[in-house]
Order: structure tokens, then C-alpha cells, then sequence
């Protein structure tokens, strides 16, 4: 019999802490699981899910105007119901927050709805007071947005409160130039919402090819999309009649309903009592831990977004997947972090996967760059003066294919199967060697010169 209440305690019912807690049961151990807001963590309940939700339903605006040309009659002013697909969306995220625990209760994984904190190496304590031991403990509290510290920020809204808006914003101003601002203002812009993107620097979407950045930008402006560039906030000011007046550096103020600030996610680890039982934070807060997910505590473990390696739900859930196996499964596994594929849901969406081409010439020195810039055949009947833009960067030295960079329709789906060749490290030849599908947008990829 064990001395501990448990063999594994986890904080956080998220995607990787689900995953961990899940597996860990199937090898035989005894797990809890403690999760303070709603099973099913930030990708479930306030990301990924309902957003996408969100960029399907903001399309309809996009497919509803080009449908007469494709021979049908959509009546002029078809009207946008917000609060229906809110609902809707919010039924939804709640039928999968359930799915979610149904498959702890399954594995037999007692759930704690409530905070838990870190009370010493092997120990937690619940909100009530309540002490429990376990043998190990896994941190999966994943991230949190980060507001910037500015006088009326509090009048902000972040992507935990944006599925929630009573109504439908007329003026939304967005701060920040990443994942959430350009998701987010593609779909506001669709709900015909008047969008404007903040920047404190010149770019958006670090990290991403330049040349998808720019297209990405010269489509949106197209689409009526405001931006700001090297302008940081200064305040909010709430005016008499409720709406908000946005005060920027090197700017004129801009009035608003709404303002979603999207300027990154910080590790939840505050008043976790990590630091008090020893855990080594780094400077962002995030849990310093080793390829076994190991922290600095040798019974506490870590993974997901908390971690701060690469902030996506699949590498979390496949962090979980491997300390679980490791630990519990007998089954030594890492992850493997190279050419994980990456997709921004704007409109048009962005998918990619490997090194851009900055990075590709920075690190190989010869490389081949493809590119194909063309108009979906779909857009040219809709008379829709929208490109795509697929892009390819090859090792010169040895074929290989190294990076792939796509905007259009359905990039991100087209992506996820194409980066399974990347990953396997194929060449340029392989790609070539396949015969095109046609006609589809996704033969671009084999037909590249
Ligand atoms: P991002 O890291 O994508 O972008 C943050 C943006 O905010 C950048 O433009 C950044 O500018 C700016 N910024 C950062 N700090 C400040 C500051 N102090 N003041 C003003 N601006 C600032 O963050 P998001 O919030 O959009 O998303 C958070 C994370 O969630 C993403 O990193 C991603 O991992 C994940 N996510 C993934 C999605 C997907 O996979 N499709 C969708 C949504 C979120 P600068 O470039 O100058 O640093």
C-alpha cells in the first residue's frame, strides 16, 4: 500500500494535463485532478474550439456574397445574428467540457473542481484547507493573457472574455499583431464590425515568413482592416455614453465598443507556492524543466503552455502523452519539437511548418526558394481579387525540403498533410515525383517550378 493519497496529482484540467491524467489511469495509477475553472482547459473552453467556431461562422459573410455568382439568390441584406452563434458556440464548448470529464470518470481520475496549489515536493493543498499527497505532482496550469500595465486597461477585454460579449461590438480595436489579434479581427471584420489592429512594433505575426506576413496584411487591409503601427497604448478612456476612446502613441485617438487586448500569454504559476517548494521559475514564470518534463523538484513535473516551450494544444497534449508513457507506461518517450506544423485561423488562414526563408538562408547559407502565386479557382468565379501564396524553401545541399508556407483557402488543412512530408525530411523530388490532383489548390505543392 502506498504512503501517498495518490500516485500522480495534477493541476490543470487542460488539453496536456487531461492527457497526463488519462494515460497515467490506463497504466495503473491511482490520479487526481484539480482544475479551478472548467474542465477542458483554455484550448476547449476559450480557444481553439470556440474560435474556430467563430472563423466558420464569420465565413458564412465571405461564401453569402459570392454565392450569386455561383447561380444563387441570397437575399441583400441577409442579417448576422450574434448572440445565436454565441449561444450556440457556448452549447457546444459545454457538451465537450463534458465529454472531457466523462473520459476522467472513465479512467477512473478523481476530479477536484476547484484550485489547488503546490504545498510542499509531494504535497497540494485544495482551496478548502484540504491537504493530499501524491507520489508526483504535474503542473499542466497552462497560460493566462498578459494586459500590459496602462491607465483604464481595465476596460479591456482578453480572449477569455470575447466569446462572451452581450453584443455584437461596432468599433473593436485590437492591441497586438499575433495569433489572437489577426484571428480575431478577421472574424469581427466578417460580423461587419469597423476593426483596428494595434501594433507596437512594425510587424505582425513574428516568426511567420515575411512574405505570408505581408500577404496576410495586404489582404486584410483589403478587406477594410485598420492598422497601427509603432503604437503603443497610452489609455482607455471610458466616455459618458459607455464606449471607449483608445489613446495611442504617434497616433489620433480611436473610438471603440470593444477592445481586445491579444499581446501574448504568460505561464500560470502565480500563488502556485512553486517557488516555496523549490521549483525553479524562469523570468516569465514559466516551469524550468528538462526533456522528461522534470522540474528542479524531482517529483514535480511539468507540462503545456506552464512550460513555455512551444504554446500549442498538440504539443501539450503530446507533452502529457510522454511523461505519462515515461513515468507510468514503462515507455521512456520525448517530444520532439522539429517542423511542428502552425496555422493562424485569419482570413484568408495561414498554415506552415519548418524554417522561413530568413531562417533557412540564416542557418543553411544555399537554399531554393519556390513560390506559387495564384488566385483560387473558386475566387475567380466569385470575382473575389484575393491570392494565395504558397511558398517552399529547399536545402540546396541536399533537396530537402525545409520549410512550407501557405496562405489561401484551407491552408491549414492542406498544411497538416503536407507537413507529414517535411517532417520525413523528403526532397523537392518527392514532391515533384507525385502527380498533381486536380484540380485542387493543394496540387500548387507538387507543380512548383
Ligand atoms: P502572440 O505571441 O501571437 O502575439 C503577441 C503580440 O502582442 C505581438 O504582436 C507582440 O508584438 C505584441 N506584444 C507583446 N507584448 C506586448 C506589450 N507589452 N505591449 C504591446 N504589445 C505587445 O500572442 P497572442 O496573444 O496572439 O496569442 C498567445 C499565444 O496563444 C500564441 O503565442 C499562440 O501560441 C497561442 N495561440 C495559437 C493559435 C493558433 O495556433 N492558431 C491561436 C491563438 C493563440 P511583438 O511582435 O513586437 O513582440
Amino acid at each position: 500500500m502506498s504512503k501517498f493519497d495518490y500516485d500522480l496529482f495534477v493541476i490543470g484540467a487542460g488539453s496536456g494535463g487531461v492527457r497526463a491524467s488519462r494515460v497515467a489511469a490506463s497504466h495503473g495509477a491511482r490520479v487526481a485532478v484539480a482544475e479551478e475553472h472548467r474542465v477542458g482547459g483554455t484550448c476547449v473552453i476559450r480557444g481553439c474550439v470556440p474560435k474556430k467556431l467563430l472563423v466558420y461562422g464569420a465565413h458564412f459573410a465571405e461564401d453569402l456574397k459570392d454565392a450569386r455568382h455561383f447561380g444563387w439568390d441570397v437575399p441583400p441584406n441577409c442579417r448576422f445574428d450574434w448572440a445565436r452563434l454565441r449561444d450556440n458556440v457556448l452549447a457546444e464548448v459545454t457538451r465537450l467540457e463534458g465529454l472531457y470529464g466523462q473520459t476522467l470518470d472513465n479512467h477512473q481520475v478523481e476530479v477536484f473542481k476547484t484550485r489547488a496549489t503546490v504545498a510542499g515536493p509531494q504535497t497540494v493543498r485544495l482551496a478548502d484547507g484540504r491537504e493530499l499527497t501524491a507520489e508526483r505532482i504535474l503542473i499542466a496550469t497552462g497560460g493566462w493573457p498578459f494586459v500590459p500595465d496602462f491607465p483604464g486597461s481595465e476596460h479591456a477585454i482578453t480572449s477569455n472574455e470575447v466569446f462572451h460579449l452581450e453584443t455584437l461590438p461596432q468599433r473593436v480595436v485590437i492591441a497586438g499583431g499575433g495569433y489572437i489579434a489577426n484571428e480575431f479581427a478577421g472574424i469581427f471584420n466578417e460580423f461587419g464590425s469597423k476593426v483596428t489592429i494595434v501594433n507596437r512594433g512594425d510587424a505582425i505575426l513574428r516568426g511567420y515568413d515575411e512574405q505570408i506576413r505581408d500577404r496576410l496584411l495586404q489582404i486584410s487591409m483589403t478587406k477594410g482592416i485598420e492598422f497601427r503601427f509603432n503604437a503603443p497604448f497610452q489609455s482607455i478612456e471610458k466616455q459618458a455614453d459607455g464606449s471607449l476612446m483608445v489613446h495611442l502613441a504617434n497616433c489620433d485617438p480611436i473610438p471603440a465598443d470593444a477592445v481586445l487586448v491579444a499581446t501574448g500569454r504568460v505561464p500560470n504559476t502565480r500563488g502556485l507556492g512553486l517557488a516555496e517548494a523549490g521549483v525553479e521559475l524562469d523570468a516569465d514564470g514559466a516551469v524550468k524543466v528538462d526533456e522528461g518534463n522534470r522540474s528542479s523538484v524531482p517529483s514535480i513535473y511539468a507540462v503545456g503552455d506552464v512550460t513555455n516551450r512551444i504554446q500549442l494544444t498538440p504539443v501539450a497534449i503530446r507533452e502529457g502523452q510522454a511523461f505519462a508513457d515515461s513515468v507510468f507506461g514503462g515507455k521512456p518517450t520525448t517530444v520532439d519539437y522539429a517542423n511542428v506544423p502552425s496555422a493562424v485561423f485569419s482570413h484568408p488562414p495561414i498554415g506552415a511548418v519548418g524554417m522561413t526563408e530568413a531562417e533557412a538562408r540564416n542557418k543553411l547559407g544555399s537554399i531554393r526558394v519556390y513560390t506559387s502565386d495564384f488566385r483560387a479557382m473558386k475566387n475567380v468565379l466569385a470575382g473575389r481579387n484575393e491570392r494565395a501564396l504558397y511558398k517552399m524553401v529547399v536545402n540546396e545541399a541536399t533537396d530537402q525540403v525545409v520549410g512550407l508556407h501557405l496562405i489561401g483557402p484551407d491552408a491549414p488543412e492542406i498544411l497538416q498533410a503536407a507537413a507529414v512530408a517535411v517532417k520525413a525530411g523528403l526532397t523537392k523530388a518527392d514532391f515533384d515525383a507525385t502527380v498533381a490532383l486536380h484540380p485542387s489548390m493543394a496540387e500548387e505543392l507538387v507543380l512548383l517550378k
